[in-house]
C-alpha cells in the first residue's frame, strides 16, 4: 500500500462488523489511521443471508444493525434494534396467538421494516431500499447489501423424531429461539449460489485502496459474502491489499456463535484457523495480513508460515478509539513502509 488511502471496503456482519465500522470511522475522522486520509471514503459490504420474512415484513439485521450503529440509533446494551425501544406490536401479536412469538420487533424498529418492505413491493432493490433508509440515519460510509437476491442462511441440527435424523432451521431461530445452543451440524445458505453482487460491490472491492475484514462471523456473515459468485475473485485480483482481524481471540468467540458456526463447517476455532480457513491471497485465498489478539501471539508462526503476514495486537473492541487503533495495527501489516 503506498500513498494515501481514500477508499476502504470493509465485510461485514452485525454487531462485530457495526463496532469495527464505528472505531475505523473515528480513527479516519481523527486523522489516527497512517496513511488514511481524513476524508477517505469508506464503503461496507453488508451480509443478508440473516435476512428473513416475518409477520409479512422483510427484516436485515445485519444492514439494520450497522446503520443503527453508525447512525446512533441502536440500543447499546443488545447491540441491535432501536435505542429507548417499546415492545406494544410484539406483545399484540401474541395476544393474537400469531407465531413466532420468540421473533421480537420492537415498535420503533418496524417502522423500519415497514418502509423497507413497501419499497421492496413497490419494486425497489434493497440496494435502493438501504440507500433510501440511510438518508435518514446519515452513517457516514457507503452501505451495499452483498447481494439484491433472497440469500437465507438454514442451520441442521438433530431431531430424533424425523426419519433422517435432522431438522433444518432458519438461521434466526438457531440464533434466537434457540440461542445457539444446540449443535449446528451443516450449514446451508439458501439462494447463495445463484445470487449476484448489488450493484457496486465489485466495483467497491477492485477499486478500493484497502480491503478489511472486520471480526465478523467467518461464516454466517463473512462466508456468506465471499460466497456471492464474483465477491471472492475480486478479492483475490484487486490490487488492493485485503487485511483482517480475528474474532477468535483465546479460542473463543467475544459474543455471538462463531464457535458453533466454525465446529459446524470443521474448521479450527482459533485465531489460525480462522485466519488460514480465509487463506493466503499467494495460495487461492483472500489475505495479505491477519491481526490476531495479544493472548494469541502463538498462532502467529502458523498464519505466517501459510503466507499471510500476522502480528498480535489487544484485539477487545472496547470504545472507538481503541478499535481505531486496532484498526491502524492491522493496516501496518499491509503497508509499505
Ligand atoms: P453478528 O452478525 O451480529 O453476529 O455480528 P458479526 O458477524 O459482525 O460479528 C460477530 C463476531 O464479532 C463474533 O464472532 C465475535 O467473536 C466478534 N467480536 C465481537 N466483539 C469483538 C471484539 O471486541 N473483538 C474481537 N476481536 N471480536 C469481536
Ligand atoms: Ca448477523
Amino acid at each position: 500500500m503506498v500513498g494515501t488511502v481514500q477508499k476502504l471496503t470493509v465485510l461485514s456482519g452485525g454487531m462485530g462488523g457495526a463496532r469495527f465500522l464505528e472505531g475505523l470511522r473515528h480513527g479516519v475522522r481523527a486523522g489516527t489511521l497512517p496513511g488514511v486520509a481524513s476524508d477517505a471514503e469508506v464503503t461496507v459490504v453488508a451480509n443478508t443471508a440473516d435476512d428473513w420474512w416475518i409477520h409479512g415484513l422483510k427484516v436485515c439485521p445485519d444492514l439494520d444493525t450497522v446503520m443503527y450503529t453508525l447512525g446512533d440509533g441502536i440500543d447499546p446494551e443488545r447491540g441491535w434494534g432501536r435505542r429507548e425501544e417499546t415492545w406494544s406490536v410484539k406483545g399484540e401479536l401474541a395476544a393474537y396467538g400469531v407465531e413466532p412469538t420468540w421473533f421480537g420487533l420492537g415498535d420503533r424498529d418496524v417502522a423500519t421494516h415497514l418502509v423497507r418492505t413497501q419499497m421492496l413491493d413497490a419494486g425497489y432493490t434493497l440496494s435502493e431500499v438501504t440507500e433510501a433508509l440511510c438518508q435518514r440515519w446519515q452513517p457516514g460510509v457507503r452501505l451495499l447489501p452483498m447481494t439484491d437476491d433472497r440469500v437465507e442462511t438454514h442451520i441442521a441440527i438433530a431431531d430424533p423424531d424425523s426419519p433422517s435424523g435432522q431438522r433444518v432451521v432458519h438461521f434466526q431461530e438457531y440464533w434466537v429461539r434457540l440461542r445457539a445452543q444446540v449443535t449446528a451440524e451443516t450449514v446451508a445458505v439458501v439462494g447463495l449460489d445463484r445470487a449476484t453482487p448489488a450493484p457496486g460491490v465489485l466495483e467497491a472491492i477492485t477499486g478500493a485502496d484497502l480491503v478489511i475484514v472486520p471480526p465478523s462471523n467467518p461464516v454466517v456473515s463473512v462466508g456468506t459474502i465471499l460466497g456471492v459468485p464474483g465477491i471472492r475473485d475480486a478479492l483475490r485480483s484487486t490490487p488492493a491489499p485485503v487485511v483482517g482481524i480475528s474474532p477468535i481471540i483465546g479460542r473463543r468467540h467475544v459474543r455471538g456463535m462463531a464457535e458453533q458456526m466454525l465446529n459446524a463447517v470443521g474448521v479450527e476455532v482459533s485465531a489460525a484457523g480462522v485466519g488460514t480457513m480465509y487463506g493466503a491471497r499467494s495460495a487461492e485465498g483472500i489475505l495479505d495480513g491477519w491481526l490476531v489478539d495479544e493472548s494469541d501471539a502463538g498462532d502467529v508462526a502458523t498464519v505466517t508460515e501459510a503466507g499471510i503476514a500476522c502480528a498480535a495486537r489487544p484485539l477487545l473492541m472496547a470504545d472507538p478509539e481503541t478499535t481505531a487503533a486496532m484498526a491502524a495495527d492491522a493496516m501496518a501489516l499491509v503497508t509499505t513502509p
